[in-house]
């Protein structure tokens, strides 16, 4: 099937053709004939890079109204918003920013890029452009499963379906064991392939040898790991064969990815590949230096200045605890070839597209908090599927770093492993706390039966034979009655209301529990002499919520932190004695502690450098604060509480 065939204006096929899109990719064809372009509802369950994007373009382009792209990630919402806006007469909007909004400057456009808790603040406050919403694209809708993110988008999606007319529905997925299931859910047709437009060889390296999936061998040269106090430490071994693999990916004109389990070891592989000076290979060459340059201008702490130096041998980094600047600029490099490796936690292989001829997979197990775990089968493969990038490569290759004794469990796991199935987590309870307060305060329940009537339509209780929510949701509501968010109502008719408070709490996008804890902490701050309430004060109210990241507490930093707390104690909302956490107040503290130095003026640079955040964490925690802190002003206004200090601390964050 050619595009020129397709019921498309011509402005948009000639633009798909420069693009390079001519002939349909196979799953592209499926969608078509599953009714793509017609209206029909489809899941699209297929591998990475196998062109879903146009598939949701299709439907995009020829739906009788606006569009509206979900997203899991901001990156990725920034991404696909540069493909639409690309596209020549098509008004894109893209939905980012402040979670507490309507977002009415949205309704204008042809297709609005967002992220499923944009999407879902949105409805709950009220945006009308939602109802006329012609057609909905949901990307890895197989994050379904994931717990924090897979409630809200389920629930966003059977709200969805009620607040508009039929939209037609296109939800894409990674290949998953379970798309029919998702497909069922969604009343869609289900395209399901494994086409790939560029084979992927999957193998296991072990003892000098990667074994493929496709029978061949593969002997690899792999040097000791050096001895000696400066050693590579217990992983060694697979560091000495990533490198090994990672530079004959180089040698032949290839680049590669490689993944590991944490942050730091992302940045010592990192270190170690620069010793093989892939900035001498040709295609990498002169361009390096560029991207170092770049990398430099662009920020100044020791991370970046890190990275920046790697960068000149052809080398990155990339994990969240990167700059978002920093991370971009490493994303292009590589998509540019001016970069032969990225070392990356896994968090890499589900944000945007950056495909390699090789991946390594380093690490397949990292820390939980209950010691070491296997990472999902879908993980991995969301990780082998950046290997080949279609017109550069002749194939893509994903290898496993093991040794004889993991070598069978690694092929048991990841080889021949069907991934894991999609399931629901609407199940867990703040989940649904924050889901039955937002239904109600969005009016869109009044009573246990309209919830459960509404929550009926989501992907748990079509997967579930006997969803009984009932039980756990009259607990929920009961809860949310003691926390005064919610309230029996006066009138007969109606059963049940959302006070002003828990309204507001919705609006404001913050879970039940935030706000309940920041309502605790404006009352104490009320009892407190002006003189006490100062920007600590109400730094340790919102830092001390669950909707703000945690930050990790290092032995050494214990004792000084503990002096800080008694020092200002006069400042804090909650006495020493009292949290039944000590440790995790104390993490709150430091949070707090280190945005009050940032509104003080201390640099990134010094931050990063004193209390042992990574600026891409440090840029978190000074938005969410900043989110927090609206969200408590707005609280305060509904509880009539004068809150000294909160307009300047807003301010200078
Ligand atoms: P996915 O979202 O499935 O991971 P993308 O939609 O990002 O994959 O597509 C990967 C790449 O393939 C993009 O660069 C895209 O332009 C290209 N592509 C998509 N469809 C075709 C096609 N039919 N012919 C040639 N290239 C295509």
């Amino acid at each position: 099937m050619r595009v020129r065939e397709l019921p498309l204006d011509s402005d948009y096929r000639d633009h798909f053709r420069e693009e390079g899109i001519d002939e349909l990719y196979p799953p592209q064809a499926a969608a078509v004939d599953a009714g793509v372009c017609d209206g029909e509802n489809l899941v699209a369950a297929v591998p990475t890079a196998s062109g879903k994007t146009f598939v949701a373009e299709l439907a995009l382009l020829s739906a009788d109204g606006p569009g509206l792209y979900i997203c899991p990630l901001r990156a990725l919402a920034r991404e696909k918003y540069e493909e639409f806006a690309a596209i020549p007469g098509l008004d894109a909007g893209i939905a980012t920013g402040d979670y507490d909004s309507a977002a009415a400057e949205l309704a204008a456009h042809d297709v609005v890029v967002a992220t499923s808790e944009k999407v879902d603040s949105a409805i709950r406050n009220g945006a009308a452009w939602i109802a006329d919403i012609a057609c909905i694209v949901v990307d890895e809708v197989h994050l379904l499963g994931s717990d924090g993110r897979g409630p809200t988008l389920e629930v966003t999606l059977a709200t969805l379906r009620r607040r508009t007319a039929d939209p037609q529905l296109v939800a894409l997925s990674a290949t998953v064991d379970n798309p029919a299931a998702i497909a069922d859910w969604l009343d869609a047709a289900l395209v399901e392939s494994a086409w790939r437009p560029i084979d992927l060889r999957t193998g296991v390296y072990a003892d000098g040898v990667v074994t493929y999936d496709d029978d061949h061998t593969q002997v690899v040269s792999v040097d000791d790991p050096p001895q000696g106090p400066d050693d590579t430490g217990a992983d060694g071994d697979e560091t000495e064969a990533t490198v090994a693999l990672v530079e004959a990916a180089v040698a032949e004109g290839g680049q590669a990815l490689a993944f590991v389990r944490s942050r730091r070891e992302a940045e010592r592989l990192a270190e170690r590949l620069t010793d093989e000076n892939f900035a001498a290979t040709a295609d990498i060459g002169m361009e390096a230096a560029t991207v170092a340059e770049e990398l430099r201008q662009a920020g100044t702490t020791e991370q970046g200045t890190r990275l920046a130096e790697a960068a000149a041998w052809g080398v990155a980094f990339h994990h969240a605890g990167l700059r978002s600047d920093h991370r971009a600029a490493v994303e292009t490099a590589f998509r540019d070839r001016k970069l032969a490796v990225i070392c990356a936690t896994p968090t890499l292989a589900a944000g945007v597209n950056v495909p390699a001829r090789r991946v390594v997979v380093r690490d397949q197990r990292r820390y939980t908090g209950s010691g070491m775990e296997w990472l999902p089968t879908l993980e991995v493969h969301q990780m082998a599927g950046r290997a080949g990038r279609p017109g550069l490569d002749p194939y893509g290759e994903a290898v496993l770093v093991g040794d004889p004794n993991t070598r069978t469990e690694l092929w048991d796991r990841y080889v021949d492993a069907e991934p894991e199935a999609v399931e629901s987590q609407l199940r867990d309870r703040a989940a649904l706390r924050t889901h039955v307060l937002a239904v109600v305060a969005a009016g869109f329940a009044d009573s246990q039966a309209g919830i459960l009537d509404l929550l009926g339509e989501t992907f748990y209780a079509h997967r579930t034979p006997n969803p009984d929510l009932g039980g756990v949701v009259g607990d929920v509501i009961a809860e949310l009655i003691e926390a005064e968010l919610l309230a029996p109502a006066e009138e007969e008719s109606v059963e049940l209301t959302a006070t002003d408070l828990g309204e507001q709490v919705s609006r404001q996008y913050v879970t039940p529990e935030t706000g309940t804890r920041i309502v605790d902490g404006l009352e104490r701050v009320a009892g407190m002499a002006d003189e006490q309430v100062t920007k600590l004060t109400l730094l340790e109210v919102v830092c001390d919520t669950p909707d703000m990241d945690d930050t990790y507490l290092g032995n050494s930093e214990r004792a000084s932190l503990y002096q800080f707390v008694r020092r200002r104690s006069g400042e804090l909302t909650t006495a020493l004695d009292e949290p039944d956490d000590f440790e995790s107040w104390l993490e709150s503290v430091k949070t707090a502690r280190i945005l009050l130095a940032w509104t003080e003026g201390a640099s990134v640079a010094d931050l990063v450098g004193d209390y042992r955040i990574g600026p891409g964490d440090l840029e978190s925690r000074i938005e969410r604060a900043a989110w927090l802190l609206g969200a408590a002003e707005a609280l305060a206004e509904v509880l009539d509480l004068r809150v000294p200090v909160i307009a300047e601390l807003r301010a200078s964050l």
